[in-house]
């Protein structure tokens, strides 16, 4: 907990990267982390593309609406999370992406924005969900995005681009993982690859148990490692989600995917290590998407609080809770409150509301399907805006204004008070919570890289695992 011990890691964290090659890793060399050994398990959750601004939203609406805080904030506020501010720079690039971001914590190299777990000289990093995985863990993916996606093959691939999803999936295969859920069909079903490779079929065939919708699930995870791909895509966003019956009956919430997996991986003796990603905060910001945003940040939330439920009476388990970089940096500009709650009366997203429009909506049209998405009257003016752009000729002196993404955001701001900085990812210091053995090296100030290292020692994970075995023997 207190200052010295994290510049003790810091010191020794550096003694030990030197030390990995010569194989005295394993040995006392490296105590930077007090517990090491001590973590069975280890959580990671991450909110994708997350600014403090998404992060305070989602905190305001619960208060407000449901009289009781966000988990996150709930666990800084009774002080029982260690609180880090962490730099995600990539290699090359103060501004990260998903994939090398991610790469930095699931391999502890900072790698070109793109790759994953490829280093700038083309060197091949074993990332951690293998590494765990070779040292007898069982080992997990969740998201809401596709699961082929930056922010979970960060942790389980190694393709010299984010693009290469088909081949990612091919290696998730290959590498064992024991549970994989999110969306995806596209890079599994045979009709939809470039290959035209039955992927699912390949699964099988490796012995696991495969599923296309919550129907199918039932209450609990089968034995036999598990894929579920809940769509062509990413899955729908929460407010959408929530407010479609067919949806909500066939595509789990990122909270029931968690308690799901980690039933199933807690059932290893040895441990397991479990990513869960909340990745469609990340595209609500691209999209400068209010409703999208919070409550995509909530159903995050919620899986918080099945890693809680878990953790609870338990000191075997590190948790890590954390955001890849901001994105757009939205917040709450000054204003009465009342406008702030109108965003509880949403009921769609803007991925939703672009999907009834086209070039030619009118403006009673567009005004009609903002209605419905947001229980918003926009006037004249707001909706056409809407249909220039529709039509490709609203043009604005900023260039990153010009766009669908920022004259929604800038509608509805007009509406909430909510307002957007950018449609892109944002280089602020991120923010970074953690409990459970190995967190009393994440306080202060923290670099991306650290985590990896964390993780493993806290773990306790042998130094011959950190390397393929091919390149061990090379
Ligand atoms: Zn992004």
């Amino acid at each position: 907990m207190n200052h010295h011990s994290r510049r003790d890691f810091i010191k020794t964290g550096a003694l030990g990267s030197l030390l990995i090659g010569t194989g005295i890793f394993a040995g006392a060399a490296c105590t930077s982390v007090k517990q090491r050994g001590k973590a069975k398990n280890v959580i990671f959750l991450v909110s994708d593309g997350m600014s403090v601004g998404a992060l305070t939203m989602a905190d305001h609406v619960l208060r407000r609406r449901d009289g009781k805080p966000s988990n996150w904030i709930r666990l800084l506020e009774e002080g029982k999370v260690r609180q880090a501010n962490m730099d995600m720079a990539s290699a090359n690039a103060l501004v990260t992406d998903s994939a090398a971001a991610s790469c930095s914590w699931g391999c502890g190299h900072r790698v070109n924005n793109g790759s994953v777990n490829i280093g700038v000289n083309g060197e091949t990093h074993k990332p951690i969900l293998p590494i765990f995985g070779d040292a007898g863990r069982s080992t997990g993916l969740v998201t809401t995005a596709e699961i082929t996606h930056a922010t979970p093959a960060g942790f389980a691939a190694n393709v010299e681009s984010r693009n290469m999803a088909e081949k990612i999936a091919e290696q998730y295969l290959d590498r064992r993982l024991d549970v994989l859920m999110g969306g995806g069909d596209r890079r599994y079903n045979p009709e939809k690859r470039s290959d035209n490779k039955d992927l699912y079929a390949e699964y099988r065939a490796g012995g696991y148990h495969v599923v296309t919708s919550k129907q199918e699930i039932g209450s609990r995870l089968p034995d036999a490692p598990f894929l579920g791909v809940f769509d062509h895509g990413h899955v729908p966003y929460t407010i959408d989600h929530l407010h479609t019956p067919e949806l909500m009956e066939s595509v789990p919430t990122l909270a029931e995917m968690t308690e799901l997996a980690i039933q199933k991986l807690s059932s290893n003796p040895n441990g397991f290590i479990l990513q869960v990603e909340g990745a469609r905060v990340d595209h609500a910001a691209h999209s400068n998407d209010p409703a999208g945003l919070i409550y995509d940040q909530i159903a995050f939330d919620n899986a918080i609080q099945t890693a809680l439920d878990f953790t609870e009476n338990r000191d075997d388990t590190l948790v890590i809770i954390t955001t890849d970089h901001g994105n757009s940096n939205p917040g709450l500009s000054s204003g009465s409150n009342s406008n702030f709650d109108k965003i509880n009366h949403f009921k769609h997203s803007s991925e939703w509301v672009r999907r009834q429009l086209n070039e030619s909506s009118s403006v009673s049209r567009i005004k009609e399907v903002m209605e419905e998405a947001t229980r918003l009257q926009l006037a004249d003016l707001e909706a056409t805006a809407m249909r220039d752009v529709l039509r490709g000729v609203y043009t604005h002196v900023a260039s990153r204004r010009s766009g669908m993404a920022s004259v929604y955001g800038e509608i509805l701001s007009n509406h909430t008070n909510i307002t957007w900085a950018s449609t892109s990812h944002t280089s602020d210091y991120v923010e970074l919570a953690s409990y459970g053995p190995g967190s009393e090296a994440l306080e202060g100030y923290v670099k991306n890289t650290d985590l990896f290292r964390v993780m493993v020692e806290a773990a306790g994970i042998e130094e011959r695992f950190l390397t393929f075995e091919e390149e061990m023997a090379a």
